[in-house]
């Protein structure tokens, strides 16, 4: 599940290896990949790539400019399965994880691929200038790393909504999903079932600080990831998917509450007053 450390240092070894890399061919053998159509993906072939960046968990790739046109950009949505990787052999016809193929001048293939069955992972080509006025791009709210100021951070969770959603919502902040929203709660010391705008102002230092595991995350990744970005990223996680083992602060048993597509893990010692929250799984079993 790449969220914003895992695309971040996605992006950067991307932007590294690919600078002044020329675009040979580029396929999609995913059906429902493209979402745009004008311009074709073809118009990619020949320019040489700019620059890779992210916007919250989106990688976006920069091309250079040609035939008098600004550049274009290729904006991914890697979903809750994608990748982003560059190989050195080009991919199997069979390779049925294949989404995007991206075959350069250096011999190397940038692949989208997808793990499971679902067709989800997603890229539109876009001209420069239209980046930012994109749906997905325009309703994001500010990026989670570098954080917000304390003050803007107030704003955000200022909203009766339970924060795991809430801190989960690219809308309200950008980059978090599944797995840090546990580790950023944690790290916090706070309920997942404490509402946003319920927190006083030593609450939203706590999360402010809490953002910080982000940070770690990618410092983590610059050490542990060489220039090829592995299938499964080795994520520093203390308490997202740990339940029954001892937190790693205060010894408590890690809990869980399982929903029908993910889970939510806490240290009930440490952020729920000692309650042990519902098993909604479990709930939903006995009615
Ligand atoms: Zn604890």
């Amino acid at each position: 599940m790449p969220e914003l450390p895992e695309v971040e240092i996605t992006t950067r070894r991307l932007d590294a290896a690919l600078h002044g890399v020329a675009v040979e061919t580029a396929l999609a053998p995913g059906m429902n990949t493209m979402k745009t159509f004008d311009p074709p993906l073809e118009a990619l072939e020949g320019r040489a790539i700019a620059s890779v960046n992210r916007i919250g968990k989106m990688p976006v790739l920069h091309l250079a400019a040609a035939d008098g046109d600004d550049g274009l950009s290729l904006l991914i949505h890697l979903m809750s399965a994608g990748r982003l990787q560059l190989f050195e052999k080009r991919a199997s016809p069979k390779d049925r994880a294949s989404r995007l193929l991206i075959r350069l001048d250096s011999g190397d293939e940038l692949r989208l691929r997808e793990f499971g069955t679902k067709q989800r992972a997603w890229a539109k080509l876009l001209a420069p200038g239209e980046v930012a006025g994109d749906e997905m791009v325009a309703t994001l709210g500010p990026e989670a790393w570098p954080a917000p100021t304390v003050e803007r951070l107030a704003e955000i969770v200022d909203e009766p909504r339970h924060l795991h959603p809430l801190l989960r919502d690219q809308r309200a902040i950008a980059g978090i999903g599944r797995s840090w929203v546990d580790e950023i709660l944690w790290q916090a010391r706070l309920s997942p079932f404490k509402k946003g705008a319920e927190l006083d102002s030593d609450e939203v230092e706590r999360l402010h600080a809490g953002l910080g595991v982000l940070g770690e995350a990618i410092d983590h990744y610059e050490e542990v990831v060489g220039d090829r970005i592995p299938d499964k990223m080795p994520m520093p996680l203390r308490v997202h998917r740990r339940e029954g083992e001892p937190c790693p602060r205060c010894g408590a048993t890690i809990e869980a509450v399982f929903f029908s597509e993910h889970q939510m893990n806490y240290c009930p010692a440490e952020q729920t007053g000692g309650r042990v929250l519902k098993d909604r799984r479990l709930s939903r079993l006995l009615k």
